[in-house]
């Protein structure tokens, strides 16, 4: 291979170009850009490797090898040194191929003529597509230069196997992103879904990979990342009251994009005849690549930057925003890396599955999720990248596992599961006036936790006997500014109306943590779950909670009113709070307006120091509602947003029903109502359990209300005390295995 000039790559770009305009298959295509490529770098073999599947290239199209060996020559991901590119992502360079570590003899294709080797792969954005490859007798390693001439013909192949240059009926070339790909992440609400991928953020399309003047690209490449370092400067202007690790991320951001050697190696790409779209590609292609096979976790996690940093530079470019013209598919299926819980609800109930590459169990969209009941996948790697819109996606919100683009009897099978689910969930439905009441008689009270006017009708439609959670945050979390004490009163009442007198246990804002609202001052605590939240917010800063307080009291309108409030977790902070709540009322009735004929004030038990406070707090309670949520993680000392932790405590460990078993007799001895509103309590099984012990409330999402329901009609919760008993007695460290058996026995 002889030198090449820079005008060489551009005329070589140019006439690669021009095979996309040429009729003709996607065989015929590949025929001719290896000759073209072979011709201009004068190397005496060109060959293009496709995937067939994940692990398999195959030979697609050659200069200079044996043309019978074409669609034949096949080697495994990792095998040989074309199966070396394609696994690093990274170049091969010999003078002396047989002797390169991991050379494999290909007898059919008659390669054994020629010495010297160059492989480079042909990727686009961490999708690997397939291997470039070019041969010569003459035994050299290739230049830099035309190593990085080979990569940068590489990209436009990519981008011309995207547009679909190469596909064929039947040949399954250049198809190869339609692999199917299974992710394995987290639940984060249960559930299954089938539809298409709705990309939150959608990649911008490049439609042309070639440039026909460098100058111009290389000024249109000078002012978008002008534009792009413009645009991170606001957002650092405006990042003042943004969390510190928001902040980190933004100066990473802000260092890469003021990287000399990333604008540098974008101009040199468009100097050889790239757009400059094409070269912002290629960089994001060739880190990546670099950045993938680091054992550094925490340069593999600026994947996730650059690739943030790569699609806003090509959104300056090219002026797409996110909505790019495309319509909602039907079914969708909303991917994205994160979303905050006021987009999720603009969405709405149209989504029919969420899957997220971050988030977390306990996170706004998660808690939006449920309440939308919308099946949701967290953790599910790296989702966005491999999506493309359209795609078909199951989502598995009961294993947290997706498979995006499913072979047929994985989706047929999911098919039938959620046929089953259909099924099983119009049995539940005919259980819908019946009572939660056991063999032996004995009754648990369900109902649901809600969240959103868009819950309400699930009141009548699941057979709930009240809300026993109302988690009032929703509504300050999915707006720009406080609201105000009318547009609350108004949507209480609302509630209240459409609950047709079931009760509706209302909990009084519970923000902080990872609840922050977007109007209020982020707090920069080192452990937020056990920081600034919930009441003690309320407390230190009474006028929201007043102002909450006051709305509740008119929206009852005389009837009766139910009021609890979150993470109590010393008496003093519940005796406050209700007689901040009392005050409210004594003023409304001073002010003569009608005040709640009853009042129910409770606490939520959410922290193991409320379980031994004395007596007369107990008796100062209407009500107790079991926080579980956050009382687990607090018992076990584990995040319940930390997916390490998180499961690794049951909550059918002995210790930590004895404690719950504590709570109960306490709430007996003091005559106070008891109930459990934590996610567990949707789970049949702990459910049961809870109930078995003497928990007579549980407060569910109201999918779950069918199923639970289904199991405590069938079981005898007296019996099962007995198994959880003698279990214990045995010295069990969780009873799960005993509840488990004794439901296999029913
Ligand atoms: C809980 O902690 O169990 C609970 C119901 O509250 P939240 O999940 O909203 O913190
Ligand atoms: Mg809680």
């Amino acid at each position: 291979m002889a030198h090449r000039s820079e005008s060489d790559s551009r005329s070589l770009l140019r006439r690669l170009r021009d095979t996309l305009a040429t009729s003709g298959g996607g065989q015929d295509r590949l025929d001719r850009i290896t000759h073209l490529i072979a011709d201009s770098m004068r190397t005496e073999v060109c060959s293009i490797y496709l995937f067939r599947d994940p692990e398999t290239l195959e030979l697609c199209a050659t200069e200079g090898l044996k043309p019978e060996a074409v669609h034949q020559t096949r080697m495994r991901l990792g095998e040989g040194l074309v199966g070396r590119v394609a696994r690093t992502g990274a170049p091969v360079n010999t003078g002396d191929a047989p002797a390169a570590p991991g050379f494999r003899y290909m007898p059919e294709t008659g390669e054994e003529i020629y010495s010297s080797f160059l492989g480079v792969p042909i990727q686009r954005v961490g999708e690997k597509l397939g291997v470039l490859v070019v041969q010569s007798k003459q035994a050299r390693e290739y230049s830099e230069d035309e190593v990085y001439g080979l990569e940068v013909v590489a990209m436009v192949l990519a981008e011309m196997t995207e547009l679909g240059a190469f596909t064929a009926e039947g040949n399954g070339i250049g198809s190869t992103h339609r692999f199917p790909v299974m992710f394995r992440g987290a639940t984060g609400q249960e559930g299954a879904a089938e539809g298409r991928v709705w990309l939150h953020e959608p990649r911008v399309v490049v439609t042309n990979p070639v440039a026909d003047d460098p100058e111009v690209e290389a000024e249109r490449l000078r002012v978008a990342v002008e534009g792009l370092q413009a645009e991170i400067d606001s957002m650092l202007a405006g990042a003042a009251a943004m969390d510190k690790e928001h902040r980190q991320v933004l100066e990473t951001y802000k260092m890469l994009a003021h990287s000399r050697g990333w604008l540098r190696r974008m101009t040199e790409d468009v100097g050889l005849g790239l757009s400059a779209e094409a070269a912002v590609e290629k960089e994001q292609s060739t880190a990546r690549a670099r950045l993938e096979q680091s054992p550094d976790p925490y340069l593999r996690e600026r994947l996730n930057d650059l690739d943030d940093l790569s699609n806003r530079l090509l959104r300056q470019l090219t002026g797409q925003g996110r909505d790019t013209g495309a319509a909602l598919p039907e079914n969708p299926v909303l991917v994205a890396r994160n979303i905050g819980p006021g987009e999720l609800l603009e969405y709405g109930r149209a989504l029919k599955g969420v899957v997220l590459e971050e988030g977390s169990v306990g996170s706004h969209a998660a808690i939006v999720a449920r309440a939308l009941s919308i099946p949701l996948v967290i953790h599910a790697g790296r989702i966005v990248t491999e999506a493309l819109n359209g795609d078909p996606i199951l989502v598995d919100g009961d294993q947290g596992v997706v498979h995006l683009r499913p072979e047929e009897t994985v989706a047929a099978a999911f098919r039938d599961k959620i046929a089953m689910q259909a099924e099983a969930q119009k049995r539940y439905a005919d259980l819908r006036g019946l009572p939660a009441t056991d063999r032996a008689g004995a009754t648990v009270s369900l109902m649901m936790n809600a969240g959103l006017m868009a819950d309400l009708p699930s009141l009548v439609n699941s057979g709930a006997d009240g809300v026993g959670l109302f988690r009032t945050e929703l509504q300050f979390l999915t707006r720009t500014r406080v609201p105000r004490r009318d547009e609350l009163a108004a949507l209480y009442k609302r509630v209240l109306t459409a609950a047709q007198g079931k009760r509706v246990q209302f909990r009084t804002l519970d923000i902080g943590s990872d609840k922050v609202l977007p109007y209020m001052k982020p707090q920069d605590e080192p452990n937020p779950a056990m920081g600034w939240r919930a009441i003690r917010v309320g407390l230190d800063k009474p006028g929201v909670l007043r102002m909450q307080l006051q709305a509740l009291i008119r929206a009852a309108e005389g009837g009766p009113l139910s009021v609890m409030f979150p993470f109590i977790a010393a008496p003093d902070e519940f005796h406050a709070a209700h007689a901040a709540l009392l005050h409210e009322r004594d003023r409304e009735a001073s002010l003569g307006r009608p005040v709640p004929s009853e009042l129910r004030v409770g606490a939520m038990l959410e922290t193991p120091s409320l379980a031994f406070a004395p007596e007369s707090f107990f008796r100062a309670c209407d009500f107790i509602s079991i926080g579980g949520n956050d009382l687990k993680q607090f018992f076990f000392a584990a995040d319940r947003e930390n997916e390490r932790v998180r499961r690794r405590y049951d909550t059918l460990d002995t210790a930590f029903l004895s404690f719950l078993e504590g709570i109960i007799l306490r709430c007996r001895a003091s005559n106070t109502q008891l109930s459990f509103c934590g996610e567990d309590a949707g789970r049949p099984v702990e459910a049961l359990t809870f109930a078995a012990l003497g928990i007579r409330t549980l407060s569910m999402r109201p999918a779950s209300i069918g199923p639970v329901k289904h199991l405590i009609r069938r079981a005898d919760l007296g019996e099962l005390r007995t198994v959880i008993e003698r279990a214990r007695a045995d010295g069990a460290q969780s009873l799960r295995p005993a509840v488990t058996g004794y439901l296999a026995s029913l």
